[in-house]
């Protein structure tokens, strides 16, 4: 990609009593400023049969860049074998929901250790990856907010080393929250993206997906997200990051102010 693009988790919250479904918030996000827009297929792929034409449309008039948040039913380490096959129906299912309205990244969250270490997890899940069919889409594996939930920095690089039509989405606020706010200044985020560049090639630098958002923490990681502005994460150190390491690709903004907050990411960027 040749820039870095700003855009929202979900539907924008409405504006002056108009609410939105997918085609109509695409125009709407272009005209407040912004450039992408992740569809949530948390619970269900919604992009169907009556939608997708004009949700294609909006995004082709608009030039916006779409991707889609994945199940949160998805564990490809599950103990029973068949909850491993059904998380994987989940994730291509998405995948061609995504592909229908020309999006690119599908994100998800691999899995749970439940009672296996890491290694071992790892192992599963890796396994179970190299069995997605390749496709115009990039699987993005996204780094997890809470201990419980298999996904470090470290645990999905490996993945994306072994498996080539994996990617990384880096959900910075996770990564803070996971570490009980561990990223607190720019060599904090800096290192990440080191990490990243010298495991993956600095290739990838030019194609990455970031979460990040105001969020809620204690010891376990993640409780909630948080209005950029009312909360401990340092998005001023992160953008600086991004633009000192001439990061392109597409930043998520999560959390309660969705359109307000991306765009104070966007200008804040912008304005370095
Ligand atoms: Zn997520």
């Amino acid at each position: 990609m040749d820039q870095l693009l700003f855009g929202i988790s979900g539907l924008p919250i409405p504006d002056g009593g108009r609410r939105f479904n997918y085609a109509s918030a695409i125009g709407y996000l272009k005209s407040f400023g912004l450039d992408a827009m992740e569809l949530l297929f948390v619970r269900t792929v919604n992009v169907t049969e009556q939608n997708k034409n004009l949700i294609l449309k909006a995004k082709l008039e608009n030039k916006i860049y779409l991707s889609a948040h994945g199940s949160h039913y998805i564990n490809l380490n599950a103990d029973e074998p068949i909850k491993q096959d059904e998380s994987l129906a989940r994730i291509i299912k998405a995948a061609e929901g995504l592909a229908q309205v020309e999006g690119k990244s599908l994100i998800f969250h691999p899995g749970y250790y439940l009672s296996d270490s890491p290694a071992d997890t790892l192992e599963t899940i890796k396994k179970n990856l190299a069995r997605l069919p390749a496709r115009e889409i990039d699987y993005r594996l996204e780094t997890t907010g809470k201990r419980s939930q298999f996904g470090t920095v470290p645990e999905l690089v490996a993945l994306c080393q072994a498996i080539p039509s994996c990617k990384l989405c880096i959900d910075f606020a996770h990564i803070h929250a996971r570490g009980n706010g561990s990223l607190r200044n720019y060599a904090d985020f800096g290192d990440i993206l080191q990490y990243v560049a010298d495991k993956l090639g600095k290739a990838v630098l030019n194609d990455l997906h970031i979460h990040m958002g105001g969020i809620c923490y204690n010891q376990s990681g993640e409780r909630h997200h948080l209005p950029l502005r009312e909360s401990d994460f340092n998005y001023m150190a992160c953008l600086k990051a991004l633009k000192d390491f001439g990061i392109k690709g597409c930043v998520i903004a999560e959390g309660p102010r969705l359109q307000y907050d991306a765009l104070i990411l966007k200008n804040t960027y912008l304005g370095l």
